[in-house]
């Protein structure tokens, strides 16, 4: 429900050797009808941006067209999980667009439209791939009605980029922020009372709406007063501002609303709606007045009826025999199955039906009152009928009151929200300082990621982020696997977007310059075992990055060139690296494990390393997850092996052994390398060999030794060694061939 809408439909052509990208698409929920056209580049990033953010189902395209430029457009819509949808050719000509859109806008001649008049889409911006199980929108969502959830989703796939509306929502945050009570008094009372407004307006629309609707409607509008007074109440610095967005459109709706108010308390018969029955009051129309009598009459003779079944089965009317009537039977009687002995073995009556909530019964005189009963009140509702259609007819002039009703409650929920998850965060949010585009700076001190700081048992070590447009614009940050590099490269951005949608953020203190977009390369980590077309993919994501980013875009990208051999990876993350901090100086973060990938500092100015430390002591490694200034320690997977609890001399020998290979550290950049067989060859040992050492000491450390026999444990050392030897790796085998083991 929360998607609405359905069906996009794209169309391209080239102009002046543009490739230009047409798309139309329907917003049901909001009926909204949308067109635009834009420029895209090869990668058709602006496209997949713009499908992200409407998150169709289905897109319609030309038919036949399979290859060149139609076929990678046709890729990034598959990649999208979006249905395609073939259509003829002829049915995308443009030629009578200006009439086709007039026909389905239903307007009168003399107020046509030309597509110059059309209102102007906001411009797109990129939205960060949301992970489903830590998502933003889902920590983010905490709203009561339907309307509000889908605005809350919508903000999060459209960040603002103009200052002055990112001020205001955050002042309307704050507000809900510093007033507890009408905070609370929001969330956990008025706002659950208001149903899906816009699925009212909907069915209004349609004429398929029925009396409950109305009812429906008119308990919502019933709730508006005591919304404005719960505003009216507050004292804070953004009264003014909630007076303007909140109360006086609600004042307004319920004023006119009232006309429809009145209409339903002269029509509906509100005694029975306690019955869920809507029914049209019967003083309306004389016939219904007929009919209501006759119901009663039957109601009465069947109230008597129970007396008698009391008295005949010895028990008491209204307390353990009782009276009841549901949709699917109509009226009966009811006891519960304590008292299911007195029905048995006696003809007079009969069951109906045996439940936990009791045995349902019934007699020859009941059950005749009872056909009567709803023969009648199937009457009542043909007589009704007209009356209920009138109704509809009337209640459908007020579609546009209720989609406005339905924007200002989606908007009131949307920011108690945020202000109820600022507030009740582990530590609570803060309101970050917004600079205009171009200012250059992101500062956030004591940052913490939003979604991991709520898992449980997770102590979150808070991180400085520190970005000045000339000084430091790309982090390059290295480390332990495991160190917290991904979280801390994530936190960014996603604290980032939560500032540019109004919302206040994970920090202690927050200064955010306005990007254009975030941008974000993050890949699953063991990338290498899905082999080269993960690899594929993630050149094509970098690509369109490059491409679409400018010098007011952040960029995060987390690992890359894992997927193909370390020797190309590396050359690429570099080259990579270099574009972004050299020509592109967009703010960056690059999460890495390629350690030779910090030279880059001495090269350029703007580029910064970080790593994220651990502590190893005689036992333990610990990892402390606080990113530090400069490059991570190398001989980092020796401690590993000290924590592995190794025999002493084999770490030792180790040891030794790295200050021996040091030339393997001091391979620099690919292309210095070249033609270099045997340099690249061992370059490559080494990686390998440390992975190889790494995945040994994993599967040391995951050994159940308490629960093993000194005899089992050397078996399967053993075993686990000679696993190691046969891979053949000149780096490992060095090593261990240096080193005598006695258990
Ligand atoms: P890396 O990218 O370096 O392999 P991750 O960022 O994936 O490491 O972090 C691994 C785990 O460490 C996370 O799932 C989280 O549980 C924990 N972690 C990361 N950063 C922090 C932090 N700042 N404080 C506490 N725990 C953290």
């Amino acid at each position: 429900m929360s998607t609405a809408i359905g069906v996009v439909g794209v169309k391209l052509y080239t102009a002046d050797g543009q490739r230009i990208v047409g798309v139309g698409y329907v917003d049901t929920t909001l009926r909204k009808l949308g067109v635009c056209e834009f420029p895209d580049n090869d990668q058709f990033s602006n496209l997949e941006a713009l499908l992200v953010q409407i998150g169709p189902k289905e897109c319609v395209l030309p038919g036949g067209e399979t290859a060149g430029d139609m076929g990678k457009l046709r890729h990034i819509i598959q990649r999208g999980g979006i249905m395609i949808t073939d259509r003829k050719k002829a049915e995308f000509t443009t030629k009578d667009i200006v009439q086709d859109l007039n026909r389905l806008l239903k307007s009168k001649k003399e107020e046509q439209v030309t597509s110059a008049t059309l209102p102007e889409l906001e411009k797109q911006s990129s939205v960060e791939n949301a992970n489903s199980t830590q998502s933003l929108v889902g920590l983010l969502n905490k709203c009561k009605t339907p309307q509000g959830q889908r605005l809350v989703n919508q903000w999060i796939k459209q960040p603002l980029t103009d200052k002055n509306r990112i001020e205001e929502r955050l002042n309307l945050v704050e507000a809900f922020v510093v007033d507890t009570e009408l905070r609370q008094c929001l969330q956990e009372e008025l706002l659950r009372r208001f149903p899906d407004l816009n699925r009212l307006a909907k069915k209004f629309q349609r004429q398929v709406a029925t009396l409950q609707d109305c009812y429906r409607m008119y308990q919502a509008i019933n709730q508006l007063p005591n919304v404005v007074q719960a505003l009216e109440k507050h004292e804070g610095a953004h009264q003014m501002l909630l007076l303007a967005v909140f109360v006086m459109p609600l004042n307004d709706l319920n004023s006119d609303f009232s006309k429809f108010q009145e209409m339903i308390e002269t029509t509906l018969d509100m005694n029975k709606v306690e019955n869920h029955e809507f029914l049209v009051k019967a003083s309306f129309d004389p016939n219904l007045t007929e009919l209501r009598e006759k119901m009663n009459k039957l109601e009465e003779s069947m109230q008597s009826l129970l007396k008698t079944a009391a008295r005949e089965l010895g028990l008491e009317a209204g307390k353990n025999i009782k009276l009841d009537s549901n949709s699917q039977l109509g009226h009966y009687f009811r006891i519960t199955c304590r008292e299911e002995k007195v029905l048995r073995n006696n003809a007079k009556y009969k069951i109906l039906d045996t439940q936990k909530n009791g045995v349902k019964f019934t007699n020859s005189k009941l059950s005749s009152f009872n056909e009567d009963y709803i023969r009648s009140r199937e009457e009542y509702e043909e007589a009704q009928e007209a009356i209920v259609k009138e109704i509809i007819n009337i209640a459908s002039g007020y579609v546009e009151p209720i989609q406005t009703m339905n924007d200002v409650i989606a908007q009131l929920d949307a920011v108690v929200s945020f202000a109820h998850v600022s507030n009740g965060a582990p530590v609570p949010y803060i309101r970050p300082v917004i600079l205009e585009k171009g200012q250059g700076r992101i500062v956030l001190k004591g940052s913490r990621h939003p979604c991991i700081e709520v898992q449980d048992d997770i102590a979150f070590i808070p991180n400085d982020v520190n970005f000045e447009k000339g000084k430091q614009m790309f982090h390059i940050i290295t480390g332990p696997n495991m160190g917290g590099k991904s979280t801390y490269i994530r936190q960014a951005g996603v604290i980032v977007l939560m500032a540019q949608i109004g919302c206040f953020v994970p920090c202690d203190s927050a200064e955010v310059t306005i990007v254009d977009c975030i941008l974000a390369r993050v890949g699953a980590g063991d990338s290498q075992l899905k082999g080269v077309s993960t690899f594929m993919a993630e050149m094509l994501e970098t690509a369109s990055i490059l491409r679409t980013a400018s010098e007011n875009s952040l960029i995060i990208i987390d690992e890359l060139g894992r997927g193909t051999s370390t020797y190309d990876g590396f050359g690429l993350a570099w080259a990579i690296s270099e574009y972004i901090a050299s020509k592109i100086c967009a703010f960056c973060m690059f999460a890495t494990h390629f350690h030779e990938l910090t030279a880059l500092a001495n090269q350029v100015p703007t580029v910064n390393n970080l790593h994220v430390t651990a502590l190893t002591t005689d036992e333990m490694l610990t990892m402390l997850y606080r990113v530090k200034k400069g490059v991570c320690d190398q001989s980092f997977g020796i401690h590993v092996a000290e924590l592995a609890a190794f025999p002493k001399h084999v770490i030792e020998s180790a040891k030794e052994k790295a200050l021996e290979l040091e030339e393997f550290q001091t391979i620099g950049k690919p292309e210095e390398s070249e033609g270099e067989p045997a340099a690249k060859r061992r370059y490559r040992e080494k990686e390998e060999g440390e992975k190889i050492i790494q995945e040994f000491l994993c599967k040391v450390k995951a050994l159940p030794l308490r629960d093993m026999s000194e005899e089992d444990i050397r078996t399967k050392l053993k075993q686990l060694k000679a696993e190691v030897l046969a891979k053949n790796n000149g780096f490992v085998n060095e090593i261990v061939s240096r080193t005598k083991v006695t258990p």
